[in-house]
């Protein structure tokens, strides 16, 4: 993984840590918390599905 680039950012990734996650250190944080961010709503979404299908009977 030579050369390897944020995949957020674009910059060269320095830390060996850092090319194996893909992300610099501070992408890595914005992207954890967007992640966390989408999983909450993910679940959202499926609790509405089956509070939807509940509603249609089917
Ligand atoms: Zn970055």
């Amino acid at each position: 993984m030579e050369g390897a680039n944020c995949k957020r950012c674009g910059r060269p990734l320095k830390l060996a840590h850092s090319v194996e996650v893909g992300y610099g250190p501070t992408c890595r944080k914005k992207h954890d918390e967007a992640e966390a961010e989408f999983l909450k709503r993910q679940i959202t979404i499926e609790e509405y599905a089956e509070f939807a299908e509940k509603a249609v009977g089917r």
